[in-house]
């Protein structure tokens, strides 16, 4: 019976370990030109960022470990420079899980300090700790220039929004702004609220963003597809209208449950879709809730 148990565990062991491997195996790289010099690569995990030119490669996350191959070979399409800088736009693994790799072909890491703080202190998936590699070894604390490829990138921190390490970049002349998951395109947002993240602090990160923007901006969110103000704009309205409703509900003594059952709240984005991604129209329900509730 012992040894049973062992063989169960086991095959569940591989099993696991496979479709692990498999999920990457069939993602592909998708490369779009944002910008001149600036790209947007799209495979499993948050939007990618590059920057090319003369200095070299710049990059802004680097999705799952098991991609890094794929998104080398993806970058090496367009330029034969090396990677110099990249930064993470937080700590979530779907946006830092290459960072390892990435060190090793040469890039150097950046991210808000408490960024670094959370991958040094808190065991992965497989209860293993980062390797030092993997931690950013430039770390700011309010924001950031970074000059590369004859322009100037502002990098600023927003506080308790989707984590409390949130960064979002502006190339000032390409004109590009990259949101990290501070925006998700068309779907309700993750708000991790176990990571210093807040409904308020996220509704401010859209709008410090919209302040250094214009129309004609290509935004490059976290994920879903590439944007633009109107959709960023709308995105900001969606998120004020939810908690504006969900404030007179906890007003007028309502519970989560009350809350989370309730599908009116949500109706008119879930009739476009917004709960399609990895947040359905409850979690969005529930999220603002417990955030709001604990103002
Ligand atoms: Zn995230």
């Amino acid at each position: 019976m012992r040894y049973l148990k062992l063989y169960l565990f086991l095959c569940f062991i591989f099993f696991q370990a496979t479709t692990n491997a498999q999920r990457f195996n069939n993602v592909t790289i998708e490369t779009i030109n944002v910008a001149e010099h600036i790209y947007m690569l799209i495979g499993a995990g948050g939007n990618i960022g590059v920057s090319i030119g003369n200095d070299g490669i710049f990059i802004i996350d680097d999705q799952f470990a098991p991609l890094t191959p794929k998104i080398e070979a993806a970058i090496k399409k367009l330029s034969d420079k090396n990677i110099t800088f990249l930064v993470n736009t937080h700590h979530h693994g779907d946006h830092t899980g290459g960072n390892a790799n990435m060190s090793k072909l040469g890039a150097t890491l950046i991210a808000h300090d408490n960024v670094r703080h959370r991958l040094e202190t808190t065991p992965r998936r497989d209860n293993t700790m980062q390797p030092k590699d993997a931690l950013p070894v430039i770390t700011f604390n309010d924001e950031l220039s970074i000059h590369i490829n004859d322009e100037k990138i502002m990098v600023f921190h927003t506080e308790h929004a989707h984590t409390d390490g949130d960064a979002l970049l502006y190339f000032t002349k390409s004109n590009v702004l990259h949101t990290g998951d501070t925006y998700f395109n068309g779907r309700y947002p993750y708000i991790d609220l176990n990571s210093g993240g807040s409904v308020n602090g996220y509704i401010n990160a859209v709008k410090e963003g919209l302040k250094v923007i214009d129309d004609d901006t290509k935004i490059i969110p976290g994920h879903g597809s590439l944007s633009n103000k109107t959709e960023y704009e709308n995105f900001l309205e969606m998120l004020e209208d939810i908690k504006t409703q969900i404030m007179a509900e906890i007003s007028a003594g309502k519970t989560e449950e009350d809350v989370a059952s309730n599908n009116t709240i949500t109706k008119t984005y879930d009739d476009l879709n917004y709960g399609t991604g990895f947040i359905n129209s409850e979690k969005i329900r529930r999220t603002f809730y417990k955030s709001l509730k604990n103002n």
